[in-house]
């Protein structure tokens, strides 16, 4: 192995700079080549790369976003589109690729590595929702984001006496929104893996009222319904009213708090290693506080149980 790429795909998620940087940081103390390939599988097909050296990564270790720029690519899903991106990879002399970003981006790599072209995931991404680690990078960074905006929208429903609905992202996990929810002292949390209840939501919002409780702050996820969706429900059902927020793309943005730069910082360090051990289609990850590599055909498997403990809890703490 003398010369691998590294891209970043996918959703933007903090820490991913980082990530880029200890890559490239720690080929380059192997003694390899890195060449930085931008806008994500997209730009892999159309060739669009660079070398890095070592001062092209600085001054972005706390930056949010990525500075290769990231994309989706609909014509990466498709064989051809496949058969290009190794082509440019085997011009531009190769050998292995690190794909920072979530589940797609990995389904993309596994692709490449199946072709015979190896491939190193790092898990990027908000969400948390990648089997086989424990955290994705970013997901911190968005959690301090989202207690950040619940802490102020408490303060906004204290001295008005309201009900809050803070919808947050979360398309199909809800841990964003469960360890927000936590964090942040909700009452209610509605996510993907726990059937909604509604008329215990409304039972618990009047008992709480009953016992003078003068405000309440309710955290939805995105991908069981919108926020204005919930309230509308509300209405309808108990005629509670309620101030929604939508928190959107500001859970994606802003410097890496310093987990998910160390994060990062051994992520990429692993990823390097790996390749030049010559394996390929290897997931990295953080196991019970050990960074990790794994057959990235098990960050597929979306039948991991969900721990109900942590909701449980956060039904116990908010009666
Ligand atoms: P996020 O978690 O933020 O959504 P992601 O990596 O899952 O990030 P996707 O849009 O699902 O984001 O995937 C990124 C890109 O990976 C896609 O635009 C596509 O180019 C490639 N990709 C996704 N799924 C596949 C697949 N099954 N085969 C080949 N390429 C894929």
């Amino acid at each position: 192995m003398k010369r691998i790429g590294v891209l970043t795909s996918g959703g933007d998620a903090p820490g991913m700079n980082a990530a880029v940087r200890a890559v490239v940081r720690k080929a380059i103390y192997e003694g390899l080549e890195v060449v930085g390939i931008f806008h994500g599988y997209q730009g892999l097909i159309d060739g669009k790369m660079e070398v890095l050296d070592l001062g092209s990564v600085g001054d972005i270790i706390q930056r949010g976003g990525t500075k290769l720029f990231s994309a989706r690519c609909p014509e990466f899903r498709t064989e051809e589109g496949q058969q290009k991106a190794i082509e440019q990879l085997k011009a531009h002399g190769i050998d292995g690729l690190v794909v920072i970003g979530g589940d797609g981006s990995y389904r993309g790599s596994m692709k490449l590595t199946e072709s015979g072209f190896p491939c190193v995931g790092i898990p990027g991404t908000i969400d948390n929702d990648i089997p086989g680690t424990d955290y994705t990078l970013g997901f911190d960074t968005a959690l301090n984001t989202v207690i950040e905006s619940i802490d102020k929208i408490r303060d906004t429903a204290t001295s008005h006496e309201r009900t809050f609905i803070v919808e947050v992202m979360g398309r199909d996990a809800g841990d964003l929104a469960l360890w927000a929810g936590l964090a942040g002292g909700a009452e209610t949390i509605i996510i993907p893996e726990v059937e909604i209840n509604m008329d215990e939501i409304v039972e618990r919002l009047k008992s709480g009222s009953e016992r003078g409780k003068k405000h309440s702050i309710i955290i939805v996820a995105e991908g069981v319904m919108s926020g204005a969706e919930f309230a509308s429900k509300l209405k309808d059902l108990a005629d509670i009213e309620t101030r929604v927020s939508v928190l959107g793309h500001i859970q994606r943005g802003g410097s890496p708090t310093g987990r998910d730069r160390v994060l990062a910082s051994l992520f990429g360090a692993k990823a390097v290693e790996v390749l030049i051990a010559g394996n390929g289609g290897r997931a990295i990850g953080i196991q019970n506080h050990q960074v990790v590599d794994y057959d990235m055909n098990e960050a597929f498997d979306n039948h991991e149980e969900f721990d109900m403990s942590m909701y449980q809890l956060s039904k116990e703490l908010s009666i």
